[in-house]
């Protein structure tokens, strides 16, 4: 039986109703060998980065995991860990967090979310900038691909990429955004191209999740409720997620618990999550 790993890579700040006019291939393609699906950010919980990516990571929503803003003070990451950390702390796997967002990484503005993973690498942006950012996440693709090919016995992966909503942030959902988003697909293509160049590829059975954590208003900017900030979207492919229609009432949340059914671990009910996988949720399980 082929070994399960998982690849989940993290793209701030996507609008979904501009996906269909952009060349994004790679992320075609996740979508057409899996699905690719709306995600409705929930009432209780903040159309901003930190809650929306603490509940990707931990599998559990902001009343549990305690982030309600982009800064994690009084953050519950002790009893709701992000999936890298429990996956290496009380499984033994080895997992990697990467990317270039502070409070995620490092323990600055109440971070980190990602606590414990076996390897964290966090890529400063030098400015505050969207030309600071691309650079960011492009060293971020470099080396994220650079460990998923050569480490062996990775496991589970979170790369987080982040100039799509600087983009937005600076210069609006314009042509810009779209270019942005365009790169960023292309940086997929990559770190998908790295784990088929993993010389142990053959014998392992990748699941790959590609989520945003919320939109943009049109003018750039997000944290409200209008339709275009609270929606996000999941798309997701591997051995366990037939290509089709998206699960129904699809949540962030469901990416962790995904994570862990992926890699064939039964959660413990003491961890409380809060999402699904998406296979039970093809069916009326819930
Ligand atoms: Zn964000």
């Amino acid at each position: 039986m082929n070994a399960r790993k998982v690849l989940v890579v993290g793209i701030d700040g996507v609008r979904l109703d501009l996906l269909p006019a952009l060349h994004i291939p790679h992320l075609d393609g996740v979508a057409a060998a899996g699905f690719l699906g709306r995600v409705e950010i929930d009432a209780t919980t903040p159309t901003m980065s930190g809650p929306c990516w603490a509940t990707v990571t931990t599998g559990v929503g902001v009343a549990k995991h305690g982030v309600w803003g982009n800064r994690f003070h009084g953050n519950r990451f002790d009893v709701f860990p992000d999936f890298t950390t429990r996956l290496a702390a009380e499984h033994g796997l080895r997992t990697l967090a990467i990317g270039g967002w502070t409070p995620m990484f490092l323990a600055r503005e109440g971070g980190p979310m990602f606590t414990a993973p076996s390897r964290l690498s966090y890529i400063a942006p030098t400015a505050d900038t969207p030309a600071a950012w691309e650079d960011c996440d492009e060293n971020v693709t470099v080396e994220a691909a650079r460990t998923l090919t050569t480490v062996p016995d990775l496991d589970a992966a979170f790369v987080y990429l982040g100039a799509v909503d600087e983009t937005a942030h600076f210069l609006a959902c314009g042509p810009e955004y779209r270019a942005s988003v365009e790169t960023a697909d292309r940086r997929l293509g990559r770190l998908l191209d790295a784990l088929r160049e993993r010389p142990s590829h053959g014998r392992e059975d990748w699941t790959v999740i590609v989520v945003t954590d919320h939109g943009h208003r049109d003018e750039g900017g997000h944290g409200g409720r209008s339709e275009q900030e609270l929606t996000a979207w999941i798309a997701a492919s591997g051995p366990d997620i037939p290509a089709g229609p998206p699960p129904v009432d699809l949540r962030h949340a469901d990416v962790a618990a995904h994570v862990y059914a992926a890699l064939g671990i039964a959660p413990d009910p003491h961890w409380s999550l809060d999402g699904r996988p998406f296979s039970t949720t093809h069916t009326a399980l819930h």
